[in-house]
Protein backbone atom coordinates (compact mmCIF):
# COMPACT_ATOMS: atom_id res chain seq x y z
CA UNK A 1 0.00 0.00 0.00
CA UNK A 2 1.42 3.36 -0.69
CA UNK A 3 1.80 5.87 1.79
CA UNK A 4 -1.04 8.25 1.97
CA UNK A 5 1.10 10.97 3.29
CA UNK A 6 3.00 13.35 0.39
CA UNK A 7 5.57 16.57 1.52
CA UNK A 8 4.95 19.46 -1.25
CA UNK A 9 8.58 21.02 -0.63
CA UNK A 10 8.88 25.33 -1.76
CA UNK A 11 5.32 24.89 -2.19
CA UNK A 12 3.92 28.63 -2.48
CA UNK A 13 1.45 30.34 -0.56
CA UNK A 14 -1.29 32.57 -2.58
CA UNK A 15 -2.88 33.68 -0.18
CA UNK A 16 -1.73 37.64 0.34
CA UNK A 17 0.57 39.10 -2.25
CA UNK A 18 4.10 38.52 0.12
CA UNK A 19 3.43 34.75 -1.99
CA UNK A 20 6.09 32.91 0.08
CA UNK A 21 7.58 30.18 -1.56
CA UNK A 22 9.31 28.72 0.88
CA UNK A 23 5.99 26.32 2.38
CA UNK A 24 6.59 23.16 3.03
CA UNK A 25 3.50 21.26 3.01
CA UNK A 26 2.01 18.15 4.49
CA UNK A 27 -0.77 16.57 2.51
CA UNK A 28 -2.90 13.83 3.31
CA UNK A 29 -3.71 12.14 -0.40
CA UNK A 30 -6.58 9.92 0.92
CA UNK A 31 -8.40 12.99 2.64
CA UNK A 32 -7.29 15.20 -0.25
CA UNK A 33 -6.65 18.02 2.98
CA UNK A 34 -3.44 19.50 4.02
CA UNK A 35 -2.45 18.69 7.32
CA UNK A 36 1.19 21.37 8.02
CA UNK A 37 1.81 23.76 6.49
CA UNK A 38 5.41 24.70 8.11
CA UNK A 39 7.06 28.19 6.89
CA UNK A 40 3.91 29.87 6.72
CA UNK A 41 2.25 32.86 9.10
CA UNK A 42 -1.10 32.17 10.89
CA UNK A 43 -3.33 33.49 7.71
CA UNK A 44 -1.15 31.22 5.51
CA UNK A 45 -2.30 28.21 7.45
CA UNK A 46 -5.37 29.11 7.79
CA UNK A 47 -5.73 29.30 3.90
CA UNK A 48 -4.21 26.30 3.46
CA UNK A 49 -6.40 24.03 6.02
CA UNK A 50 -9.65 25.42 5.16
CA UNK A 51 -9.20 24.23 0.92
CA UNK A 52 -9.73 20.77 0.74
CA UNK A 53 -11.98 19.08 -1.39
CA UNK A 54 -15.85 18.91 -0.72
CA UNK A 55 -18.33 17.58 -2.23
CA UNK A 56 -20.29 20.29 -4.24
CA UNK A 57 -21.27 20.56 -7.55
CA UNK A 58 -19.54 21.31 -10.76
CA UNK A 59 -22.03 24.01 -11.79
CA UNK A 60 -25.63 25.22 -10.74
CA UNK A 61 -27.81 27.02 -13.04
CA UNK A 62 -30.50 29.07 -11.43
CA UNK A 63 -29.59 26.97 -8.26
CA UNK A 64 -30.25 23.59 -9.86
CA UNK A 65 -27.09 21.06 -10.03
CA UNK A 66 -25.78 20.92 -13.47
CA UNK A 67 -22.97 19.27 -15.48
CA UNK A 68 -20.06 21.74 -16.15
CA UNK A 69 -20.87 21.42 -20.17
CA UNK A 70 -24.51 22.87 -19.26
CA UNK A 71 -22.77 25.49 -17.20
CA UNK A 72 -20.73 26.46 -19.64
CA UNK A 73 -23.21 27.03 -22.61
CA UNK A 74 -25.65 28.87 -20.18
CA UNK A 75 -22.51 31.32 -19.26
CA UNK A 76 -21.67 31.52 -22.55
CA UNK A 77 -25.37 32.56 -23.84
CA UNK A 78 -25.80 35.04 -21.52
CA UNK A 79 -22.26 36.80 -22.07
CA UNK A 80 -23.01 36.81 -26.15
CA UNK A 81 -26.45 38.21 -25.56
CA UNK A 82 -25.16 40.96 -23.19
CA UNK A 83 -25.22 44.39 -24.87
CA UNK A 84 -22.75 45.98 -22.12
CA UNK A 85 -21.36 43.11 -19.21
CA UNK A 86 -18.86 43.18 -17.45
CA UNK A 87 -16.12 40.17 -15.88
CA UNK A 88 -14.72 41.62 -12.66
CA UNK A 89 -12.33 40.17 -9.59
CA UNK A 90 -8.84 37.82 -11.08
CA UNK A 91 -6.62 38.45 -8.51
CA UNK A 92 -7.16 35.32 -6.47
CA UNK A 93 -6.23 33.14 -9.62
CA UNK A 94 -3.55 32.26 -12.53
CA UNK A 95 -2.17 34.51 -14.65
CA UNK A 96 -2.68 31.54 -16.81
CA UNK A 97 -6.99 32.30 -16.12
CA UNK A 98 -6.01 36.17 -15.76
CA UNK A 99 -5.22 36.04 -19.87
CA UNK A 100 -8.53 33.85 -20.55
CA UNK A 101 -10.58 35.96 -19.21
CA UNK A 102 -9.22 39.35 -20.78
CA UNK A 103 -9.63 37.35 -24.12
CA UNK A 104 -13.26 36.58 -23.50
CA UNK A 105 -13.86 40.40 -22.19
CA UNK A 106 -12.31 41.26 -25.89
CA UNK A 107 -14.30 38.63 -27.87
CA UNK A 108 -17.76 40.06 -26.51
CA UNK A 109 -16.64 43.86 -26.60
CA UNK A 110 -17.34 43.95 -22.61
CA UNK A 111 -15.84 45.59 -19.59
CA UNK A 112 -12.98 43.53 -17.60
CA UNK A 113 -11.90 45.16 -14.25
CA UNK A 114 -10.19 43.52 -11.45
CA UNK A 115 -9.96 44.21 -7.89
CA UNK A 116 -7.11 46.91 -7.79
CA UNK A 117 -9.87 49.16 -8.72
CA UNK A 118 -10.78 48.87 -5.26
CA UNK A 119 -7.51 48.43 -3.76
CA UNK A 120 -3.82 50.23 -5.37
CA UNK A 121 -6.04 51.36 -8.71
CA UNK A 122 -4.57 54.61 -7.56
CA UNK A 123 -1.52 53.51 -7.65
CA UNK A 124 -1.66 52.52 -11.49
CA UNK A 125 -2.88 55.94 -12.06
CA UNK A 126 -0.09 57.32 -10.66
CA UNK A 127 2.54 55.21 -11.83
CA UNK A 128 1.14 56.47 -15.50
CA UNK A 129 1.54 60.09 -14.35
CA UNK A 130 4.89 60.10 -12.54
CA UNK A 131 6.76 56.89 -13.07
CA UNK A 132 7.76 54.05 -10.08
CA UNK A 133 11.36 53.64 -8.68
CA UNK A 134 11.31 50.03 -8.00
CA UNK A 135 13.38 46.98 -6.34
CA UNK A 136 12.28 43.42 -5.47
CA UNK A 137 11.57 42.24 -2.50
CA UNK A 138 15.00 40.14 -2.13
CA UNK A 139 17.40 43.30 -3.24
CA UNK A 140 15.22 45.26 -0.20
CA UNK A 141 15.85 42.59 2.12
CA UNK A 142 19.63 42.08 1.05
CA UNK A 143 20.08 45.93 0.94
CA UNK A 144 17.72 48.02 2.69
CA UNK A 145 19.07 49.76 5.96
CA UNK A 146 15.57 52.57 6.21
CA UNK A 147 12.32 50.87 5.72
CA UNK A 148 8.92 53.08 5.74
CA UNK A 149 5.45 51.66 5.79
CA UNK A 150 2.90 54.49 4.94
CA UNK A 151 -0.51 53.98 5.53
CA UNK A 152 -0.72 50.19 6.16
CA UNK A 153 -0.63 47.27 9.11
CA UNK A 154 1.61 44.60 8.05
CA UNK A 155 1.89 42.90 10.99
CA UNK A 156 -1.49 41.71 10.43
CA UNK A 157 -2.57 41.88 6.93
CA UNK A 158 1.02 40.40 5.60
CA UNK A 159 3.05 39.09 8.68
CA UNK A 160 5.71 37.77 7.04
CA UNK A 161 7.10 40.93 4.88
CA UNK A 162 8.54 41.79 7.86
CA UNK A 163 10.30 38.34 9.11
CA UNK A 164 11.13 36.92 5.42
CA UNK A 165 12.15 40.44 3.83
CA UNK A 166 11.94 43.88 5.51
CA UNK A 167 12.93 44.13 9.09
CA UNK A 168 13.94 41.08 10.35
CA UNK A 169 16.30 38.86 8.17
CA UNK A 170 19.80 39.25 8.08
CA UNK A 171 20.85 40.33 4.23
CA UNK A 172 23.85 40.56 1.71
CA UNK A 173 24.53 43.63 2.90
CA UNK A 174 22.63 43.63 6.16
CA UNK A 175 24.29 41.27 8.45
CA UNK A 176 22.42 41.93 11.52
CA UNK A 177 19.13 41.65 10.20
CA UNK A 178 17.22 44.22 12.86
CA UNK A 179 19.95 45.96 14.13
CA UNK A 180 20.90 47.20 10.94
CA UNK A 181 17.66 48.69 9.86
CA UNK A 182 15.84 51.88 10.93
CA UNK A 183 12.24 51.49 10.65
CA UNK A 184 9.87 54.32 10.35
CA UNK A 185 5.72 53.49 10.19
CA UNK A 186 3.29 56.16 9.16
CA UNK A 187 -0.07 56.06 9.80
CA UNK A 188 -3.41 57.61 11.27
CA UNK A 189 -3.28 55.34 14.32
CA UNK A 190 -1.50 52.90 16.48
CA UNK A 191 -1.91 49.17 15.07
CA UNK A 192 -0.19 45.75 15.66
CA UNK A 193 2.51 46.62 13.19
CA UNK A 194 3.32 50.07 15.84
CA UNK A 195 5.62 48.26 18.13
CA UNK A 196 7.66 47.12 15.48
CA UNK A 197 9.27 50.78 14.62
CA UNK A 198 11.47 52.90 15.37
CA UNK A 199 9.70 56.19 15.10
CA UNK A 200 6.25 56.25 14.63
CA UNK A 201 4.70 59.49 12.54
CA UNK A 202 1.07 59.32 13.68
CA UNK A 203 -0.31 61.83 10.53
CA UNK A 204 -3.67 63.39 11.16
CA UNK A 205 -5.97 61.91 8.77
CA UNK A 206 -6.59 62.92 5.53
CA UNK A 207 -3.40 65.10 5.38
CA UNK A 208 -0.90 62.54 3.79
CA UNK A 209 -0.56 63.86 0.72
CA UNK A 210 0.30 67.63 2.70
CA UNK A 211 3.03 66.04 4.42
CA UNK A 212 4.68 63.77 1.48
CA UNK A 213 4.61 67.42 -0.38
CA UNK A 214 6.64 68.71 3.36
CA UNK A 215 8.72 65.99 2.61
CA UNK A 216 9.47 66.59 -0.74
CA UNK A 217 10.06 70.13 -0.27
CA UNK A 218 12.51 69.66 2.75
CA UNK A 219 14.63 66.71 0.64
CA UNK A 220 14.95 69.73 -2.27
CA UNK A 221 15.66 72.49 0.76
CA UNK A 222 13.12 74.54 0.48
CA UNK A 223 11.78 76.61 2.41
CA UNK A 224 8.68 75.24 4.67
CA UNK A 225 6.37 76.61 7.18
CA UNK A 226 6.89 74.47 10.10
CA UNK A 227 3.60 75.98 12.09
CA UNK A 228 1.06 75.59 9.07
CA UNK A 229 2.66 71.88 8.23
CA UNK A 230 2.23 71.19 11.49
CA UNK A 231 -1.22 72.40 12.22
CA UNK A 232 -2.57 70.64 9.03
CA UNK A 233 -0.38 67.13 9.46
CA UNK A 234 0.25 67.31 13.24
CA UNK A 235 3.54 66.66 12.84
CA UNK A 236 6.46 68.64 14.28
CA UNK A 237 9.05 70.38 11.96
CA UNK A 238 11.64 68.63 14.11
CA UNK A 239 10.17 65.44 13.53
CA UNK A 240 10.35 66.08 9.57
CA UNK A 241 13.94 67.50 9.30
CA UNK A 242 15.33 64.24 11.48
CA UNK A 243 13.22 62.16 8.86
CA UNK A 244 14.25 64.10 5.94
CA UNK A 245 18.04 63.68 6.89
CA UNK A 246 17.68 59.75 7.55
CA UNK A 247 16.29 59.28 4.16
CA UNK A 248 18.88 61.47 2.61
CA UNK A 249 21.77 59.46 4.16
CA UNK A 250 21.08 55.84 4.30
CA UNK A 251 22.56 54.00 1.84
CA UNK A 252 19.54 52.06 0.11
CA UNK A 253 15.59 53.43 1.41
CA UNK A 254 12.23 51.65 0.27
CA UNK A 255 8.83 53.44 0.50
CA UNK A 256 5.91 50.46 1.71
CA UNK A 257 2.63 52.48 1.06
CA UNK A 258 -0.58 50.42 1.57
CA UNK A 259 -4.67 51.51 1.27
CA UNK A 260 -4.19 54.06 3.97
CA UNK A 261 -2.63 55.74 1.44
CA UNK A 262 -4.49 54.79 -1.83
CA UNK A 263 -8.12 54.46 -0.46
CA UNK A 264 -8.23 58.03 1.31
CA UNK A 265 -8.85 61.67 0.61
CA UNK A 266 -6.08 61.92 -2.54
CA UNK A 267 -5.63 58.76 -3.26
CA UNK A 268 -3.98 58.61 -6.90
CA UNK A 269 -2.69 62.34 -5.96
CA UNK A 270 -1.48 60.54 -2.47
CA UNK A 271 0.41 57.82 -4.31
CA UNK A 272 1.78 60.35 -6.80
CA UNK A 273 3.20 61.92 -3.59
CA UNK A 274 4.68 59.43 -2.57
CA UNK A 275 6.14 57.78 -5.49
CA UNK A 276 7.51 61.61 -6.47
CA UNK A 277 9.46 61.75 -2.89
CA UNK A 278 11.18 58.31 -3.99
CA UNK A 279 12.19 59.87 -7.29
CA UNK A 280 13.47 62.95 -5.56
CA UNK A 281 15.58 61.04 -2.77
CA UNK A 282 17.02 59.52 -5.77
CA UNK A 283 19.07 62.39 -6.53
CA UNK A 284 21.33 61.71 -2.98
CA UNK A 285 21.09 58.09 -2.66
CA UNK A 286 19.23 54.92 -3.39
CA UNK A 287 15.11 54.88 -2.99
CA UNK A 288 12.60 52.82 -4.05
CA UNK A 289 8.83 52.39 -3.72
CA UNK A 290 6.29 49.49 -3.36
CA UNK A 291 2.91 49.13 -3.09
CA UNK A 292 1.86 46.05 -0.30
CA UNK A 293 -0.29 44.17 -2.32
CA UNK A 294 -3.24 42.38 -1.01
CA UNK A 295 -4.40 39.45 -2.87
CA UNK A 296 -2.09 36.49 -3.99
CA UNK A 297 -1.88 37.68 -7.37
CA UNK A 298 -3.54 40.98 -7.79
CA UNK A 299 0.12 41.60 -9.34
CA UNK A 300 -0.50 39.27 -11.99
CA UNK A 301 -3.92 40.93 -12.85
CA UNK A 302 -2.37 44.02 -13.13
CA UNK A 303 0.26 42.53 -15.93
CA UNK A 304 -1.87 40.38 -17.50
CA UNK A 305 -4.43 43.20 -18.05
CA UNK A 306 -1.31 45.78 -18.99
CA UNK A 307 0.07 43.04 -21.36
CA UNK A 308 -2.93 42.05 -23.23
CA UNK A 309 -4.29 45.64 -23.00
CA UNK A 310 -2.25 48.68 -22.07
CA UNK A 311 -3.87 49.45 -19.14
CA UNK A 312 -3.89 47.80 -15.27
CA UNK A 313 -7.57 47.96 -14.66
CA UNK A 314 -11.04 49.43 -15.52
CA UNK A 315 -10.84 48.39 -19.36
CA UNK A 316 -13.85 48.82 -22.12
CA UNK A 317 -13.41 46.85 -25.64
CA UNK A 318 -16.78 47.48 -26.88
CA UNK A 319 -14.96 49.28 -29.30
CA UNK A 320 -12.55 46.98 -30.67
CA UNK A 321 -10.05 48.44 -28.56
CA UNK A 322 -9.10 49.30 -25.06
CA UNK A 323 -9.84 52.27 -23.50
CA UNK A 324 -9.12 52.64 -19.43
CA UNK A 325 -11.26 55.03 -17.58
CA UNK A 326 -11.41 54.66 -13.89
CA UNK A 327 -14.87 55.57 -12.35
CA UNK A 328 -16.74 54.96 -15.87
CA UNK A 329 -15.42 51.14 -16.76
CA UNK A 330 -14.91 49.82 -12.82
CA UNK A 331 -17.13 47.39 -12.02
CA UNK A 332 -18.68 49.35 -8.57
CA UNK A 333 -19.45 51.89 -11.38
CA UNK A 334 -20.91 49.76 -13.73
CA UNK A 335 -22.88 47.60 -11.14
CA UNK A 336 -23.65 50.88 -9.32
CA UNK A 337 -25.47 52.83 -12.06
CA UNK A 338 -27.16 50.34 -13.20
CA UNK A 339 -25.52 50.03 -17.24
CA UNK A 340 -24.05 46.62 -16.52
CA UNK A 341 -26.53 43.88 -18.47
CA UNK A 342 -24.41 40.80 -17.22
CA UNK A 343 -21.53 40.00 -14.98
CA UNK A 344 -19.07 37.12 -14.51
CA UNK A 345 -16.83 37.14 -11.32
CA UNK A 346 -13.72 35.14 -11.38
CA UNK A 347 -12.71 34.30 -7.95
CA UNK A 348 -14.31 37.18 -5.92
CA UNK A 349 -17.44 37.64 -3.84
CA UNK A 350 -18.64 41.40 -4.31
CA UNK A 351 -22.01 40.45 -2.49
CA UNK A 352 -20.29 40.96 0.39
CA UNK A 353 -18.46 44.26 -0.35
CA UNK A 354 -19.84 46.23 -3.05
CA UNK A 355 -21.97 49.22 -2.34
CA UNK A 356 -25.59 48.61 -1.83
CA UNK A 357 -26.83 49.61 -5.26
CA UNK A 358 -24.06 47.56 -6.90
CA UNK A 359 -25.52 44.63 -5.00
CA UNK A 360 -29.08 45.30 -5.73
CA UNK A 361 -28.11 45.70 -9.78
CA UNK A 362 -26.18 42.48 -9.18
CA UNK A 363 -30.19 41.03 -8.26
CA UNK A 364 -31.31 42.72 -11.36
CA UNK A 365 -29.39 41.08 -14.22
CA UNK A 366 -27.90 37.42 -14.86
CA UNK A 367 -24.74 36.71 -12.90
CA UNK A 368 -22.33 33.59 -13.19
CA UNK A 369 -19.77 33.28 -10.62
CA UNK A 370 -16.63 31.31 -10.72
CA UNK A 371 -14.77 30.45 -6.91
CA UNK A 372 -13.98 27.28 -5.34
CA UNK A 373 -15.88 28.35 -1.97
CA UNK A 374 -19.79 28.86 -1.72
CA UNK A 375 -19.67 33.08 -1.63
CA UNK A 376 -22.93 35.48 -1.27
CA UNK A 377 -22.53 36.32 -4.86
CA UNK A 378 -22.35 32.58 -6.19
CA UNK A 379 -26.26 33.00 -3.96
CA UNK A 380 -27.63 35.43 -6.07
CA UNK A 381 -25.46 34.03 -9.34
CA UNK A 382 -27.61 32.51 -12.05
CA UNK A 383 -24.78 30.31 -12.91
CA UNK A 384 -21.90 29.07 -10.49
CA UNK A 385 -19.38 26.95 -11.11
CA UNK A 386 -16.99 25.06 -8.52
CA UNK A 387 -12.99 25.62 -9.46
CA UNK A 388 -10.34 24.68 -7.94
CA UNK A 389 -7.98 26.42 -5.78
CA UNK A 390 -4.96 28.17 -7.42
CA UNK A 391 -1.49 27.18 -6.04
CA UNK A 392 -3.10 23.93 -3.79
CA UNK A 393 -4.96 22.10 -6.83
CA UNK A 394 -4.20 24.07 -9.90
CA UNK A 395 -0.43 25.00 -11.14
CA UNK A 396 0.33 28.29 -13.00
CA UNK A 397 1.72 31.39 -12.43
CA UNK A 398 1.28 34.14 -9.21
CA UNK A 399 2.87 37.34 -9.45
CA UNK A 400 4.55 38.54 -5.90
CA UNK A 401 3.94 42.17 -5.14
CA UNK A 402 7.26 43.05 -6.38
CA UNK A 403 6.28 41.72 -10.22
CA UNK A 404 8.24 38.49 -9.59
CA UNK A 405 6.64 35.87 -11.47
CA UNK A 406 6.31 32.50 -8.94
CA UNK A 407 5.73 28.90 -10.41
CA UNK A 408 2.87 27.66 -8.45
CA UNK A 409 3.25 24.10 -7.27
CA UNK A 410 -0.26 22.04 -6.38
CA UNK A 411 -0.63 19.47 -3.39
CA UNK A 412 -3.10 17.16 -4.72
CA UNK A 413 -5.20 17.22 -7.32
CA UNK A 414 -9.16 18.25 -7.90
CA UNK A 415 -12.25 16.93 -9.35
S1 LIG B 1 2.75 36.25 4.44
FE1 LIG B 1 1.09 35.95 2.95
S2 LIG B 1 1.92 34.60 1.37
FE2 LIG B 1 3.31 34.47 3.17
S3 LIG B 1 2.56 32.69 4.33
FE3 LIG B 1 1.52 34.53 5.16
S4 LIG B 1 -0.40 34.67 4.03
FE4 LIG B 1 0.93 33.28 2.88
Amino acid sequence: MSDPIRIVNDATCTFCGCVCDDIVLTVDTEQHRITKSQNACVLGKAWFKEHGIEERPHALIGGREASTEEGVEEAAQILANARFPVIYGLSDTTCEAQRVAVSIADMIGGNVDTTTSVCHGPTGIAFQGVGESTATLGEIRNRADLVMFWGGNPAEAHPRLFSRYAVTPKGMFIPNGRKDRTVVLVDVRRTQSTPVADIFVQVKPGADFELLWALRALVRGRRVDGAAVERRTGIAMAVLEDLVVRMKSCRFGVLFFGMGLTMTRGRHFNAGALLSLATDLNEFTHFVAAPVRGHGNVTGADNVMSWQTGFPFGVNLSRGYPRFNPGEFTAVDLLSRGEADAAMFIATDPASNFPKPAIEHMHRIPVISLDPKPTPTGQLSHVVFTTATYGINVAGTAYRMDNVPLPLRPAFDSP
